[in-house]
C-alpha cells in the first residue's frame, strides 16, 4: 500500500481523555491524506498497576487486588464519559468492563494458586493496551472517522519467550497483511495495541517494557509503510535525557545507527530493538511530541547529509550491575572461560551491554540489566558449575553499585583526543573509572562508573564536549 503512514502513541499521549482527544485529532487530520494505522500504548502507568496487581494476588492480598482493579476499572470509565457522547458511551463502558473482567480472572486464577506464571502475565498486562485502543477507536468512530480496535496478538507473531518474545516477521508480515490490509482498503483506521503478541499456536505474548516502539516498527515493516511517526512527551530524540541534563537539545535528525546505539544505551525515548525491523526497507522514523504539535521533532534517516565531528548525544543506564570472572590457575585459558561464559550468557536470554577484559590474568567484566541478573548467575554458575567447584575460576563477583555511560556518534570516528577529554571530563567530577569499552566501529564509549557519580559524569560529558551546542549544526 502506497504512502502508508504507521503511527504511535506512546503512554503519556494516551495519559487521559484529553491527550486521547489529541491523539484522535492528530490521526484524524492524517488519514485524510493516506491511510494510516494507529499503534497504541496502555494509558500511562496503567501497565505498573497491572504489575503491581499481579504481585499482590501472587502475595494473597486480595482487598489490594480489589483496590487495584478498581482503579484500573474507574480511569477507563472516567476517560470513556468524558471522550465520548453520552449517547455513545453505554457500549463502550460496558466493553471497559468486560475487559476488566478478563484481568479480574486471570488475577483472581495467580490469587488462588499463589503463582504468577509468565504466560498469563503477558496475557493479563496487554489489557492495559486493550483498554486504551478500545477508548481511541470509540472515540474515532464517535468522531466520523471510521475505526475498529485491533489486538496484537492477532497481528504479530511471536517466539515463546514470555515477557521479551522476538517476532517471527515473516508469519507476522502475512498475518498483518491479511487482517490489516482489508481494514485500510475500506478506509477504516486499525488502532492496534503495542507490546503484545502472540506465539503461532496462539499462546499471549509481550515484547518487553517499553516495547510498543517495537509493535509499531514490525507493523511498519510488515506493511511497507512509507513512514513511522513515534509520538512521545518530549520533542524529540536529544543529545541527553532532559530529566539528567537540562541543557539537553534536541537532534534534528539522527542516523539508524546512532538512534539504535542511543536507545540500546539506555535513551528511553526508543525501545532498543525499534530500529531493526525498519533499517532493511529504509523505512523513515520521525520522533514526535504530541504535547507540541508545532516542533517538527527528529528524523532518523540512513544518512546524515553532512556529518559533523564528535559526539552527538550521551545516554545513561542506572540499573545495571557487572559481573566480573577471573581464571584462578593458568590450566583455564581466559580465553575457553570467556568463550563458557558467553555460552551462558546465550542461554539466560540476557543483554550484555558491554564487556571488557585486558590484563595478563585474562579476567573479564561484562554488564547485564540488573533486572537479568539472577537468570545470567543461575546459567553461568550451572555452566561453569565444574570450573568453579575445582578452582580453575575465581568466585564469580558482582557489582551492583555502577551505572553505565554511553557517548554515541557516527562523528565520532577518527575524532582525535576525545576519548581524553571524556576521561578529564569525568575525573574532574571525581567519578571513578571502572571499566570501558570502544566497539570498532567507533560509533559508541561505554564507560561503566560508580553509580553514584553517573549522572555527575553525564553531566560534566555534555558540556565538556559542548554536544547540545552541536544538535543543529549539520542543518548549517
Ligand atoms: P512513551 O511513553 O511515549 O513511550 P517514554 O517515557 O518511553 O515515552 O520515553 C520518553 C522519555 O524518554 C522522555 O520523557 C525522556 O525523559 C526520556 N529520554 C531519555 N533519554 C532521552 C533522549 N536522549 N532523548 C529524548 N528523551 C529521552
Ligand atoms: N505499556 C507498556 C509499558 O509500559 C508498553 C509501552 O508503553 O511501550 O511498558
Ligand atoms: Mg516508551
Amino acid at each position: 500500500m502506497n504512502n502508508l503512514l504507521v503511527m504511535k502513541f506512546g503512554g503519556t499521549s494516551m495519559g487521559s481523555a484529553e491527550r486521547i482527544r489529541v491523539a484522535s485529532q492528530i490521526t484524524a487530520g492524517e488519514r485524510g491524506a493516506r491511510p494510516v494505522v494507529v499503534v497504541v500504548s496502555a494509558m500511562s502507568k496503567i501497565t505498573d498497576l497491572l504489575l503491581d496487581s499481579l504481585r499482590r494476588a501472587e502475595a494473597g492480598d486480595d482487598v489490594g487486588l480489589e483496590a487495584d482493579i478498581e482503579k484500573l476499572r474507574e480511569r477507563h470509565v472516567a476517560a470513556c464519559r468524558e471522550l465520548l457522547p453520552p449517547d455513545g458511551h453505554e457500549a463502550a463502558i460496558e466493553a471497559v468492563h468486560r475487559l476488566v473482567g478478563e484481568f479480574q480472572r486471570i488475577a483472581g486464577g495467580v490469587l488462588m494458586l499463589g503463582v504468577r506464571p509468565p504466560s498469563s502475565v503477558d496475557e493479563a498486562i496487554a489489557i492495559g493496551e486493550r483498554l486504551s485502543a478500545l477508548l481511541m477507536a470509540a472515540h474515532l468512530e464517535a468522531w466520523g472517522v471510521r475505526a475498529v480496535a485491533v489486538s496484537g496478538a492477532d497481528v504479530i507473531v511471536t517466539d515463546a519467550v514470555f515477557g521479551s518474545a522476538s517476532p517471527l516477521m515473516e508469519q507476522t508480515r502475512e498475518k498483518a497483511r491479511q487482517l490489516l490490509l482489508p481494514l485500510l482498503e475500506a478506509g477504516v483506521v486499525p488502532v492496534v495495541t503495542g507490546f503484545n503478541g502472540a506465539t503461532a499456536d496462539g499462546r499471549p505474548t509481550t515484547l518487553g517494557r517499553g516495547g510498543s516502539d517495537f509493535s509499531a516498527s514490525i507493523l511498519a515493516a510488515s506493511l511497507d509503510a512509507a513512514e513511522l511517526w513515534i509520538w512521545t512527551d518530549v520533542d524529540g530524540i536529544m543529545t541527553a535525557d532532559p530529566r539528567l541534563v537540562p541543557e539537553a537539545a534536541v537532534l534534528d535528525e539522527v542516523t539508524y545507527s546512532e538512534a539504535a546505539e542511543l536507545a540500546y544505551a539506555g535513551a528511553k525515548v526508543l525501545h532498543p530493538r525499534t530500529l531493526a525491523p525498519l533499517v532493511d526497507r529504509q523505512i523513515p522514523v520521525w520522533s514526535k511530541n504530541s504535547f507540541a504539535l508545532d516542533k517538527p521533532g527528529t528524523k532518523i534517516v540512513s544518512k546524515l547529509d553532512a556529518q559533523e565531528h564528535g559526539p552527538r548525544a550521551v545516554t545513561s543506564m542506572a540499573s545495571v550491575a557487572l559481573v566480573s570472572l577471573e581464571p584462578a590457575s593458568a590450566a583455564l585459558s581466559g580465553t575457553k572461560a570467556m568463550a563458557r561464559a558467553l555460552e551462558a550468557l546465550s542461554a539466560s536470554n540476557a543483554e550484555v551491554l558491554m564487556l571488557s577484559s585486558s590484563s595478563y590474568r585474562q579476567n573479564f567484566c561484562f554488564l547485564v540489566r540488573k533486572d537479568e541478573l539472577a537468570a545470567v548467575l543461575e546459567c553461568l554458575e550451572s555452566t561453569l558449575s565444574l570450573e568453579l567447584a575445582h578452582g580453575y575460576l575465581r568466585p564469580i563477583s558482582v557489582d551492583e553499585n555502577v551505572g553505565l555511560l554511553s557517548v554515541v556518534g557516527e562523528g565520532m570516528k577518527g575524532t582525535q583526543g576525545l576519548a581524553g577529554r571524556i576521561f578529564m571530563a569525568i575525573s574532574r567530577e571525581n567519578v571513578n573509572i571502572i571499566a570501558i569499552a570502544q566497539g570498532s566501529s567507533e560509533l559508541t564509549i561505554s564507560i561503566v562508573v560508580r553509580r553514584d557519580g553517573l549522572e555527575k559524569a553525564v553531566q560534566a560529558i555534555h558540556a565538556e564536549c559542548r554536544i547540545g551546542e552541536q544538535a543543529h549544526l549539520h542543518k548549517e
